[in-house]
């Protein structure tokens, strides 16, 4: 079956052509005649969303799961880690072991292993997180945590009691380790990257600040060329000269995040997002006390918002498909090639999704 695309992006190329799939797999790609109109790219792979259209992870079911992933697939999302923020063990013990009950037959996009974004984070930077529920870099723990279900990926603070261990620790056990929030100085960021970490969390948000001799997490995980740099492109987390800034240093190891909570894709109102109260006005999201709380951000947005500020079409795609399938070691995402699996959006000249697919099967339409 052709997609009927003028373009797709290949390698990280744009190249002219139709896109031909067959069960599941890409079959063909740079076909003349070009079809129609659209370019063709690899599914978005979002590795930090919280909620979204009205459920929030913490707390979903399989229905809850469809229910966002329906949502999710409207914005050109074909794989996501359900994030779940700073909890009591036991809510999150029960949230893995609900995400563990999922069959892999839900439709839509790909529920892949879930980010822990907490409990073991700073007090300092606790940003949204409720720091009660925050504790020490306790190994015994995680790897009751790892065991309730899929778990991929894990924020941790370096500078906690027996952070760098519980690191390796994770590190050793192939879960995915980023650092945020976080109040390190440098030398301690950098023995957690030394000993595997791969990535920083919300660069720029909850995190010690960047000084001319104190580089803390952001200026560290900017400088190495073996970190993913995450970040939420709304406006909003950060100023557009510190979105250019980001563009130029971090190349391609940006990775684009939504941190979407629930009222992602619903408006203004009062939500939730794991036990905290979240206000969303004016398309920002926060707690009564003006802190930023995660975001009502797409993937398709933050794309879209990427290219206005100045980068290539083909550097913002891949900033939501191939680079975060890098960060998580996942070959079977984030690329279109012959033979491989067909998880795809369709955009428009404006960069609009008008279809997305997921092994082949079309979960989107417009
Ligand atoms: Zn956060």
């Amino acid at each position: 079956m052709r997609l009927g695309v003028s373009a797709a992006l290949v390698g990280g190329s744009i190249v002219p052509g139709d896109v031909s799939i067959d069960d599941g797999r890409v079959t063909g790609v740079a076909l003349l005649p070009a079809g129609g109109s659209g370019l063709a790219a690899p599914g978005f792979v979002d590795v930090q969303v919280n909620g979204f259209a009205g459920v929030d992870f913490v707390a979903a079911d399989a229905d809850g799961y469809a229910r966002a992933g329906a949502a999710l697939a409207r914005t050109g999302v074909v794989a996501y880690q359900p994030t779940f923020i700073s909890c009591p063990v036991a809510t999150c013990v029960a949230a893995i072991t609900r995400l563990g009950t999922l069959d892999g037959t839900l439709p839509g996009p790909r529920v892949l292993p879930a980010h822990l974004e907490g409990p073991f984070l700073s007090t300092v930077q606790h940003g949204a997180h409720n720091p009660e529920y925050m504790l020490r870099g306790d190994t015994g723990l995680a790897d009751a945590l790892c065991a309730a279900g899929p778990v991929g990926y894990v924020t941790v603070a370096p500078e906690i009691e027996c952070g760098l261990e519980l690191i390796e620790h994770l590190v050793a056990r192939r879960v995915v380790v980023s650092l945020g929030h976080s109040d390190a100085e440098g030398d301690i960021v950098i023995a957690a990257y030394d000993r595997g970490a791969r990535a920083v969390t919300h660069i720029f948000n909850a995190m010690r600040r960047w000084a001319p001799r104190d580089p803390g997490l952001s200026g560290v995980a900017l400088s190495r060329a073996d970190v993913f740099v995450t970040a939420i492109i709304d406006n909003i987390h950060l100023a557009p000269e510190t979105e250019r800034l980001l563009i130029a240093a971090a190349g391609d190891r940006l990775v684009l995040i939504t941190d979407a909570i629930e009222a992602a894709g619903l408006g203004d109102g009062i939500y939730r997002l794991g036990d905290r109260t979240v206000h969303v006005r004016s398309a920002e999201a926060r707690l009564a006390d003006g802190t930023l709380a995660g975001s009502v951000l797409s993937m398709d947005e933050a794309v879209r918002n990427l290219v206005a500020l100045g980068a290539s079409l083909e550097f913002s795609l891949s900033a939501a498909s191939r680079n975060p399938a890098r960060l998580l070691r996942r070959d079977d995402l984030g690329e279109m090639q012959v033979g491989g699996t067909a998880d795809i959006v369709v955009l428009d000249d404006r960069l609009e999704v008008r279809r997305t697919l997921v092994g082949g099967a079309e979960v989107y339409a417009a």
